[in-house]
């Protein structure tokens, strides 16, 4: 059995639905499907205005987007007896979302609203099969995908829920679920963060024991530079799950950053795949790497640079102790460190509690702090004895300033920390010199 997940693009509009509808028949697979394109970014301003206390607000947000798949209805289905199942099933959602302008509205209330838009797309897919003659039978999310306490997800619980519930349906063609929402320790509606349809995608893949995990999205595969960014990227054919992983975790949008890790503990296969163009390879991911070969540079947005530096810290054991103790007392996840004799660098993505750091820091040296920083993530089998990578790297970089470096984490990145505003000309350079020929 394969675990296939379609993102907001792929299922975005009733033409894209019709077209993945033919991708899934056939194989007895578990489909996961996100919102429609754009619809949770509605849910989140609908939120917004409600968190605002302006009902007014959110009423014609609701109404617009109730509107939009209305319109979809009247597209997507071709007999009465269908439009009038759909039109019953967007009544109910949007009906749902209305009672929460007329009270309280809290955290509790906006994951009850963020949830909808999953809730309407698979139904909606799921409408759709059953008209073409497809026996698909839809495994509620919120039945089975759980987190716990500490919000990770319970493989254990997920694990034993789906598999029942896929054993009770042993006559259905194919299964479709919602990507993205869960309920939590307390059995309340929650989600997996946004972009969390991949994970969705790995914790079921990894519960039974799919053959394989494929992400369905808007481009053929992983491409070796940020296409949005950059000009000539183009898709990396092999990755092995660390690089994988190094690329979501640093900005490769295609990936949700939590989506490796599942698939790489249960040795799963990862393919992504575009809807648009089904017969292009795609990029695999597995546990196979290609000998030193740099495959692709990826770049995370909004990090701080902190300096602290200390005519103490030679020979003082506990410094580097001392310091990272107030990252966590601010549970504040460090991203990049570089050392030297007489101080250390570090660098953030979640400035909620810069004040207080800083502030403590001073204790123990003279701390300096750079915002508007990028990190730019340069990823392949880059192990210490494949010699001449880091000075590519390097040479490709040579008229951009450089604020940190970082090689010997992993044998998969070197990471090094540049501004903002050289962010395009540095992607670009790399590019060009590591994989486009240009000197
Ligand atoms: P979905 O809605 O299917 O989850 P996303 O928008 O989350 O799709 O991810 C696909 C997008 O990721 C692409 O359209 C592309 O613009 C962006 N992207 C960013 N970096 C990369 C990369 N290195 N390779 C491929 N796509 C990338
Ligand atoms: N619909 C959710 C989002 O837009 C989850 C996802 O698409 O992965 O973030
Ligand atoms: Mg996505």
């Amino acid at each position: 059995m394969k675990v296939l997940k379609f993102g907001g693009t792929s299922v975005g509009s009733a033409q894209r639905m019709k077209d993945v509808a033919k991708l899934i028949t056939g194989e007895r697979n578990i489909v996961v499907l996100s919102a429609m394109s754009g619809t949770t970014n509605s849910l989140v301003e609908i939120s917004d205005y409600l968190y605002k206390k302006n009902p007014d607000g959110a009423n014609e947000v609701i109404n617009k987007l109730a509107q939009k798949y209305y319109g979809h209805i009247e597209e997507l289905y071709s007999t009465d007896e269908y439009k009038q199942k759909a039109k019953e099933l967007i009544k109910h959602h949007f009906d749902h979302i209305r009672t929460f302008t007329k009270d309280l509205f809290t955290l509790f209330e906006e994951k009850v609203v963020l949830a909808q838009g999953e809730l309407i797309s698979t139904g909606m897919m799921n409408l759709y099969l059953n008209e073409c003659g497809v026996n698909s039978v839809l495994i509620p999310a919120l039945d089975y995908m759980r987190t716990d306490k500490n919000a990770e997800p319970d493989p254990v619980y997920i694990k034993e829920k789906l598999i029942k519930l896929l054993d009770e349906h042993k006559d259905a063609d194919l299964f479709i679920t919602q990507g993205y929402i869960c309920r939590n320790a307390y059995g309340e509606i929650d989600n997996l963060q946004r972009g969390g349809s991949d994970y969705s995608a790995s914790l079921i893949g990894a519960a039974i024991g799919a053959e394989e995990i494929q992400i369905w999205t808007d481009i053929d595969g992983m491409h070796n530079n940020d296409p949005r960014v950059v000009e000539k990227t183009s898709p990396v054919r092999h990755l092995h799950f660390e690089e994988a992983a190094e690329l979501a975790y640093f900005g490769a949008k295609i990936l949700h950053p939590t989506c490796i890790l599942p698939a790489k503990l249960n040795n799963i296969p990862v393919r992504l795949l575009n809807t648009m163009q089904p017969e292009a390879p795609g990029t695999m991911i597995s546990n196979m790497t290609e000998k030193g070969k740099i495959k692709a540079v990826a770049a995370k947005d909004n990090i701080t640079s902190i300096k602290i530096k200390s005519g103490r810290m030679l020979l003082a054991t506990g410094f580097l102790r001392k310091v990272f103790e107030i990252f966590e007392n601010y549970q504040t996840p460090i991203d990049m460190v570089t050392t030297s004799e007489v101080g250390v660098s570090v660098t953030i993505d979640n400035r909620k509690h810069l004040d207080e750091i800083v502030d403590d820091l001073k204790k123990y040296g003279t701390v300096s702090v750079d915002e508007n920083m990028v990190i730019v993530c340069v990823v392949g089998d880059l192990e210490w004895d494949n010699v001449g990578f880091e000075a590519r790297i390097v040479q490709a970089l040579k008229d951009v300033p450089v604020r940190m470096i970082s090689y010997g984490g992993s044998n998969y990145n070197v990471s090094l920390l540049v501004k903002a505003s050289d962010k395009t000309r540095a992607l670009q350079a790399l590019s060009d010199h590591l994989f486009n020929n240009k000197a």
